[in-house]
């Protein structure tokens, strides 16, 4: 009898000591999960152990102080932006995206600023206060083009934020845009590490000049959107926890995080994709570091589920950026396959969308939703 109680005890040890394992890496993650509630930032090694033990309960530990942050910062409303691609050439050629220069099979297009304009004034009416114009680095678009479109907007439409996104830029350039009227400006990193930097991008193209075309943006004033892609090829947990110190340091205003997810005609058509449930608990870590941050609930993160923008909604988004890009360019900006177009997207669908995020329990807002520092929370 005893010698089989001894078994018994032999065969559930592994069970028991795997199952403790779990437990005391559960209560670890919760216990950095408060800390990063409490400070708005873990040591590096400390966010690799929360990314390398991230679970389903982890998540929804994370998720539900996400969302109380989120509510307590922005009383429910989650803010939008009328995106409008306004072109898909680019002079760059990084690895991982689809309008990239040599890819030769992308029908280009370019937007002239009287169709810009157009696309401004669909949105308005619908509620819009901030326009996105996004692109390729394009040389098309002078300075002087810039400028003047950013003008034509804010004499128009005085009481909307504009947003750029369209890359690297001197900052001479970066300082006539925004005297010109530019509020805002997206530029995301992709990968604080140098080294993985180069394996995105061919040479020529520096995380250091990424970086300091950051602070020239940060220095002069505008309002900073940066972010990266969860799941890019040769992406550690390390890499990901430099990103989120990155962001730390430079405290930007917007933060956009979305999955990686290939494209068919670039060196990375056979890398997998990102995962959304890692994304959304990056998305979580941010809110957390960052509780004031204006943070999109992607068209990547929608693009991998049809749920994905209103889970990152739950993880702690509060933006969301439909497409006011005229419908016959809109499968043309393809940074990704299978990238969404649908009607929901289209700027014609903002019912839909109202209806959408209010299921969620949240409002629409309609204002410029700029961002407000810690002390004037509102
Ligand atoms: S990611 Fe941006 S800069 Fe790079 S190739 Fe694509 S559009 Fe150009």
């Amino acid at each position: 009898m005893r010698r089989r109680e001894n078994s018994v005890i032999l065969l559930c040890y592994p069970y028991a000591f795997s199952h403790k394992d779990f437990f005391m890496d559960y209560m670890k993650s919760i216990k950095l999960i408060d800390k990063l509630e409490a400070s708005g930032t873990l040591e590096k090694e400390e966010f690799v152990f929360l990314l390398s033990h991230h679970t389903r309960e982890t998540g929804e530990y994370l998720f539900e102080k996400a969302r109380n942050v989120t509510n307590r910062y922005f009383n429910g409303y989650i803010y939008l932006r009328g995106l409008i691609e306004i072109t898909n050439y680019c002079k760059n050629d990084c690895y991982y995206c689809g309008i990239r220069r040599s890819n030769r099979q992308v029908a280009r297009y370019r937007l002239s600023p009287e169709e810009i304009l157009a696309c401004c004034d669909m949105g308005y009416p619908l509620g819009f206060r901030t326009f996105v114009l996004q692109g390729g680095e394009d040389a098309y678009y002078s300075d002087e083009t810039v400028i003047s479109i950013v003008k034509s907007i804010k004499a128009k439409y005085p009481d909307c934020a504009v947003t750029l996104s369209i890359g690297e830029k001197s900052y001479e350039s970066y300082l006539n845009f925004f005297k010109a009227g530019a509020d805002r400006y997206l530029l995301r990193h992709e990968t604080a590490d140098s080294l993985h930097y180069s394996r995105l991008h061919p040479l020529g193209q520096t995380l250091e000049s990424r970086k300091s075309c950051l602070y020239a943006l940060k220095d002069i004033g505008y309002q900073v959107g940066t972010g990266f892609m969860v799941g890019s090829p040769f992406q550690t947990k390390e890499n990901l926890a430099e990103d989120l110190l990155f962001i730390k340091e430079l405290r930007p205003e917007m933060i956009g995080i979305g999955p990686f997810i290939s494209h068919h005609d670039t060196p990375f058509a056979d890398q997998p994709s990102g995962s959304m449930e890692s994304t959304l608990f990056v998305i979580g870590i941010l809110r957390l570091m960052i509780p004031n941050a204006l943070i999109p609930a992607t068209t990547a993160l929608g693009t991998i589920d049809p749920d994905g923008r209103a889970r990152g909604i739950l993880a702690g988004a509060n933006v969301v950026m439909p497409n006011l890009s005229p419908q016959e360019v809109r499968k043309k900006y393809a940074l990704y396959d299978n990238k969404i177009c649908t009607d929901e997207e289209a700027a014609e669908g903002i019912l839909q969308l109202r209806e959408g995020v209010e299921k969620l329990g949240y409002k629409i807002k309609t204002d410029r939703g700029d961002f407000n520092p810690l002390n004037s929370k509102m």
